[in-house]
Formats: structure tokens, C-alpha cells, sequence
């Protein structure tokens, strides 16, 4: 199997290093900047006796180098500063996502599209509008990112293990973000039981504001480790057919009364793509929430759409 980068700075390039050394795919890495994803893929490629896999990485500039490819993955695109909204990316990732799609659509046009680039639930609109691939076969990453530093957080006040923590954030990648408590559980057990709700409050404000508080502390760009551990599970689910259940904004037609929005909801992934969206009984304010994130991401879309007339 092969996986396609775009984008190879710090999400594309760990994503590069998450998947060849999990042992995912092959990974072909494209950036614009001359001689960046070539020295990245020699220097993954170099580690890969020591790290003990045998996954071949290449990297240029050239979209030829993404053909035959089974998934892509856009990174490609500025990263938030200290101060920023992720919608403040709009009008210059906009613009990189539509040149990159479109270089994409003559080399790679069966693939299954992965968007990673910020305002996602708006880029992964984009690139569907220039791509015209099947809902199925496009969606953006933010839910399985959301859904661990929820997770992450929760395990961090019971004092347990990761692993042992599930929980999911719905709706649109952005303070919107709809997470769902009554949803999460530790070791099978409630955390609704297990921690106060002015607690659970704070760490559901914690998680909304999880990429704000990294790129606080960076300063320069925002978080990749997380993001690229994130894109690196859906890309599995993909390759290995693995049929995981997890949130991904996806394009919805009708399902929790959303129509023509790509937004965050829980479906299930394998080698189609996006098998099945799950339409889970939301509560009223639950439901009322995810409209309002939704509404949001619309709102961006038809900014994008304003700005491409003007
Ligand atoms: P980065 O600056 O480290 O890397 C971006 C790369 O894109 C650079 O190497 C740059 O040369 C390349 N690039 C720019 N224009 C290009 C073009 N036209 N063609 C090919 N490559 C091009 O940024 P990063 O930290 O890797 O973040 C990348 C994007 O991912 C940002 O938009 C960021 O906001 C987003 N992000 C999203 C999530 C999420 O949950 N969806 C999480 C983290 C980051």
C-alpha cells in the first residue's frame, strides 16, 4: 500500500515517520519548498535499519511521485501563530489546497483523501469541490485528534492510563467543538461517575482550547506529534482495512439533519473509506451544538466562496 504527503513540515513529516515505522505503507512525501521532502524522506529512510522496518520513502516536489497511490494526505498549508484563529488560515490555505488538489487530480484520482490543513472542515470542503471524488472517498482529520486530548485529559485527572480512557468530540475543528462526556468512559466505567461535572467542564473548555494552548507555548506553529498520531490511526483503518470506529468531519446528506456540511461525526473506517456515519441519539443540547458548529463551518465556506467571486 501507499500513502501520499502533502505538506512535508512538521504534521506531514511525523506523519511520514508515524506511518513508515508502524509499518502502514509506503510513503511518497511532496513539498513545495525545493529539496525539503527529499532530505526528510533519505533521513526517514536511513533510520529505518535501526527502527526495523522495511517501508520505502521517497520525497520532491513533483506530483508524479503520487501516482498509484492508495491514500493522500494533505498537509500542506500555514499553521496557526500565537493570537490566531484556525479560520484565519482561510484565504492562504484556501488558495494552496485548491493548486494542490488539482495537481492531485491527474496523478492521484482514485485515492482516498485524508485533509489535515486548518480551517479543516473548510479545506476538506475545497478540495471535494475541485476533486469530485465520492463522499466516501474524503475526509478531514480533526475528531481523532479532538477525541485523544479529550481522552489524554481525562486520563490525566483519574491518574490512569491512556489507553484506558475513550471518549469522543464531535462537530466542526474549532472552539465549536462539540465533546461528549456522556460518552466517555474509563476502564468501561462512566466518567460522568468518576469525576465532578464543574471538573469535567473544565476539561471539556481544556480540550476545545487543546490547539490554542500548544500554539501559546510554540509560539512559532502549532501542534504536530498528537495531529500526525491521529492521521496516522485513520490512515491504518484505511491500509489495513481495519473497519475502527472513530469521528471524522465528513460530508453529511441528511444524517442528524445536516445537509451539504462537512462536519465532525462518528463513522466507520476501512479500505472504502468511510463505510457508515453513525447517527447516534443526541440529546437536544447535544444536537442543538453540533448545529451550531455546523452552522459555523458553513458560515467559512461561504466566506471561501465570497472571496473566490470577489
Ligand atoms: P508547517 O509550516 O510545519 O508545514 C507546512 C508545509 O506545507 C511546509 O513545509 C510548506 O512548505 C508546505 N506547503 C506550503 N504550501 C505548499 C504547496 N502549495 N504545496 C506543497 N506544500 C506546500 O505546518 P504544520 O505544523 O505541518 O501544519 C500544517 C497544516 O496542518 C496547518 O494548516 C495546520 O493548521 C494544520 N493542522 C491541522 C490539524 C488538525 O487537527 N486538522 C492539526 C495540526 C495542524
Amino acid at each position: 500500500m501507499k500513502v501520499t504527503i502533502v505538506g512535508a513540515g512538521n504534521v506531514g513529516a511525523t506523519c511520514a515517520q508515524r506511518i513508515a515505522e508502524a509499518d502502514i505503507a509506503d510513503v511518497a512525501l511532496i513539498d513545495i519548498a525545493e529539496g525539503l521532502a527529499a532530505g526528510k524522506a533519505l533521513d526517514l529512510t536511513q533510520a529505518a535499519p535501526l527502527v526495523g522496518h522495511s517501508r520505502r520513502i521517497v520525497g520532491g516536489e513533483d506530483y508524479t511521485l503520487a501516482e498509484g497511490s492508495d491514500v493522500v494526505v494533505i498537509t500542506a498549508g500555514l499553521p496557526r501563530k500565537p493570537g490566531m484563529t484556525r479560520d484565519d488560515l482561510l484565504a492562504a490555505n484556501g488558495k494552496i489546497i485548491t493548486q494542490i488538489v488539482t495537481e492531485l487530480k491527474q496523478t492521484a484520482p482514485e485515492a482516498i483523501y485524508i485533509m489535515v490543513a486548518n480551517p479543516l472542515d473548510v479545506t476538506t470542503y475545497i478540495a471535494h469541490q475541485v476533486l469530485g471524488v465520492p463522499r466516501e472517498r474524503i475526509m478531514g482529520m480533526a475528531g481523532a485528534l479532538d477525541s485523544v486530548r479529550f481522552r489524554a485529559f481525562i486520563a490525566l485527572e483519574l491518574g490512569c492510563a491512556p489507553a484506558d480512557v475513550q471518549a469522543m468530540v464531535l462537530g466542526g475543528h474549532g472552539d465549536s467543538m462539540v465533546p461528549l462526556p456522556r460518552y466517555a468512559t474509563a476502564g468501561g466505567m462512566a466518567i460522568t461517575e468518576l469525576i465532578s461535572s464543574s471538573r469535567l467542564d473544565e476539561i471539556v473548555e481544556r480540550t476545545r482550547q487543546g490547539g490554542t494552548e500548544i500554539v501559546s507555548h510554540l509560539k512559532t506553529g502549532g501542534a504536530f506529534y498528537a495531529p500526525a498520531a491521529g492521521v496516522a490511526q485513520m490512515v491504518g483503518a484505511i491500509v489495513r482495512d481495519e473497519k475502527r470506529l472513530m469521528p471524522a468531519s465528513v460530508l453529511l446528506r441528511g444524517e442528524y439533519g445536516l445537509d451539504g456540511v462537512f462536519v465532525g461525526v462518528p463513522v466507520k473506517l476501512g479500505a472504502s473509506g468511510v463505510e457508515e456515519i453513525i447517527e447516534l441519539e443526541l440529546t437536544e443540547e447535544e444536537l442543538s451544538a453540533l448545529h451550531d458548529s455546523a452552522e459555523h463551518v458553513r458560515r467559512t465556506v461561504i466566506r471561501w466562496e465570497e472571496m473566490q467571486e470577489a
